[in-house]
């Protein structure tokens, strides 16, 4: 058998180590909302893998439904073939929409955020795209172009897509605000940068993630999103909203934008999608989705198998919102409860939960390392965002229970710092 610190070692050698790990996790198998490890140690897992695992791991649903695709075919790529299943999945996608959507299939997040902006591009014919400081949208250059976060190496990878501005986001943290800042934010858009730097006729859309996740769960002021939208409407730009991590639920509504009221141009989904496998999509207002012939394509969006674990994931979800957001509650209203110097805040929606780290006002990056790890050791699994920020994004179907006690461990070592 080999053991946690050989693996921990041979990748170290053989794969690229451009990330860092939290702790030394190096998993067997995982059931449910636990994970276990190759030592025989077990854990409750409070991350779902980065927010993917909605269903849990090895839901039998899921995975019935990807052991009857695979009896069939593995792939036959969509960009010059059909197959129904992939119609049947957008459908189901679009049904959850008020106005009228196609889909575009990716593989992941950073995919669906590129299509978004060449389908904004292509039909809008303008150029420019404004994105949002502290967000993240991926890694690839379109996306790392609005992605900007100390984590995210920008500069190392100059220069960046043309034509692209980053805004303040209400964030009562960004020195220029007290509190709720939507106003100065719209205000800041539209009569300085739409009015002094950039013609609102050149701008293409607006991107944003409606919470910022890998930013540290920052939740804007609940009237934002609209004053943002109707902003955008007025002066003829698409409104983007990047779901791939808020989307599909998490939140305890399928799409976090029902929480603010808006209508999206454009919604980009991914991690959840496919129930544990590469899948992504963009979904947009039928009029912007019918780019001219190949403009846009992929050879593998829309894997068969990432489909019919997305088939169920789309029917199984729904029937989840009530749970996800009586269980966030009552993780919040405990983490709330932590007696600590360095708890600046407890922000999130259902199960995307963040508890914000601070020592002097100060993000406190070695807290979070510290209870991350301690955490661990003390088998929960969760995750950091921003610069120090404990974010929880459990399973959508973990029980009460296990999710309490999880959290009891995070409080104990939050306080223990
Ligand atoms: N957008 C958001 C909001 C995300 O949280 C992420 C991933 N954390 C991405 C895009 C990129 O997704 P991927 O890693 O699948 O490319």
């Amino acid at each position: 058998m080999v053991s946690v610190s050989e693996v921990v070692e041979e990748d170290s050698k053989y794969l690229m180590q451009s990330f860092s790990r939290w702790y030394p996790l190096v998993i067997d198998h995982a059931e449910g909302s636990l994970v276990y490890d190759i030592e025989g140690r077990v854990y409750i897992d409070m991350n779902a893998g980065i927010g993917v695992m909605a269903l849990g791991h090895r839901n039998r649903k899921v995975l019935n439904a990807i052991q009857t695709q695979m009896e069939k075919f593995l792939h036959y790529s969509l960009t010059d073939f059909y197959y129904e299943l992939a119609v049947r999945v957008a459908k189901r996608l679009t049904g959850f929409f008020p106005w009228s959507t196609k889909v575009f299939y990716t593989n992941s997040g950073t995919e669906s955020v590129e299509a978004s902006l060449k389908i904004a591009r292509a039909s809008t014919g303008r150029q420019y795209i404004l994105g949002f400081i502290n967000s993240f949208h991926g890694r690839t250059f379109g996306s790392m172009s609005f992605t900007s976060s100390k984590y995210v190496q920008r500069s190392m990878f100059s220069p960046l897509l043309p034509s692209t501005l980053l805004l303040p986001y209400p964030d009562k943290h960004n020195p220029l605000c007290r509190d709720d800042c939507s106003a100065e934010v719209i205000s800041y858009l539209e009569d300085w940068v739409l009015n002094k730097v950039v013609d609102p006729n050149d701008v293409a859309a607006v991107l944003l993630e409606p919470i910022q996740g890998e930013g540290g769960v920052v939740v804007p002021p609940k009237d934002f999103l609209q004053q943002l939208r109707s902003l955008t409407r007025r002066h003829g730009i698409l409104l983007i909203l990047d779901e791939v991590q808020t989307g599909i639920g998490r939140t305890g509504k399928m799409f976090a934008f029902e929480h603010f009221s808006v209508d999206p141009d454009l919604v980009c989904l991914a991690k959840a999608l496919g129930g544990g496998l590469p899948l992504g999509a963009v979904v947009g207002r039928e009029e912007l989705m019918d780019l001219p012939r190949g403009s846009h394509a992929n050879t593998f969006g829309g894997n068969p198998l990432a489909l019919a674990a997305a088939e169920v994931v789309l029917e199984e979800v729904p029937r989840l919102l009530d749970h996800v957001s009586e269980v966030g509650k009552a993780i919040a209203d405990k983490l709330n409860d932590i007696k600590s110097p360095y708890v600046e805040e407890v922000r999130g929606l259902g199960l995307m939960l963040g508890v914000d780290l601070r020592k002097g006002g100060r993000p406190y990056p070695e807290g979070l390392s510290k209870v991350l790890l301690n955490s661990f050791r003390r088998g929960v699994l969760a995750i950091g965002a921003g610069e120090s920020v404990v974010r929880l994004l459990p399973p959508l179907v973990i029980e009460e229970e296990l999710a309490m006690k999880a959290t009891k461990v995070i409080k104990e070592e939050i306080e223990q710092i």
